[in-house]
């Protein structure tokens, strides 16, 4: 099984870094996609550049075994929508599940993705309980969709919807933005190559 986990990183951080070596090991996966998106489509456009994004990424992601950076949201012109990037995978990888992992948060806001109910033709959803978060139950198309045993998962290739608790992590790329900016420090909210990295470019120093 190959698991997605998209996101701006700007910048990654430990709430990331932990959950994906959690739901790498839970579930057995064969590898993890990190995929950084280039024009967010829900929110502001990101404070640092797409390419200190991805250098940040690799620099953090670089002792993590099974996982795979993947750029080609990056490659592509215009918008960045999941369901697109979903359907290039699957002509990647035409024969296995394929596990979009979205925090809380995240899946919170699903039904305002671009043609969000055919993201389920694709992949399965695993939503990572995040705190501050607490998954709002929008609508009878979950409970269609919804297992509670992660074994389903492997059976089918997508179509699934599951919850999966991971370790809580109170971090988010805003608060250690907003940090930086007002001067306070954020060590061991995420790896110190990554924050070497953030000091030497000056990033993020306004709110
Ligand atoms: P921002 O604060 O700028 O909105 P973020 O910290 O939420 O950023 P993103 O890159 O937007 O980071 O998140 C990518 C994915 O990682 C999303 O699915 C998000 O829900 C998830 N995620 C981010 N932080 C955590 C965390 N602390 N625990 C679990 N999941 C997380």
């Amino acid at each position: 099984m190959i698991g997605i986990f998209g996101g701006t990183f700007d910048p990654v951080h430990f709430g990331h870094l932990r959950a994906i070596i959690e739901v790498g090991e839970i579930f057995s996966l064969d590898q993890v996609r990190l995929i950084p998106n280039k024009t967010p489509p829900h929110r502001l456009e990101p404070s640092a550049s797409t390419s200190m994004r991805l250098e940040m990424l690799q620099l953090a992601a670089c002792t993590l075994s099974n996982v795979v950076i993947d750029t080609r949201e990056l490659d592509r012109d215009g918008a960045s929508y999941m369901i697109d990037t979903l359907s290039s995978l699957r002509s990647d990888f035409p024969e296995q599940p394929l596990l979009l992992f979205v925090g809380s948060d995240a899946f919170n806001g699903l039904t305002t993705w671009h043609r969000w109910c055919e993201l389920f033709d694709y992949a399965h959803v695993v939503v990572m309980t995040r705190p501050g978060s607490p998954v709002q139950w929008e609508n009878d198309f979950w409970d269609a969709r919804q297992v509670f045993e992660a074994g389903q998962l492997a059976r089918y290739k997508a179509g699934k919807l599951f919850f999966q608790p991971i370790t809580q992590l109170d971090i988010s790329a805003s608060a250690i933005r907003k940090m930086i900016a007002e001067k306070r420090d954020p060590r061991f909210l995420l790896p110190d190559t990554v924050l070497d990295y953030i000091q030497s470019h000056h990033l993020y120093q306004n709110a």
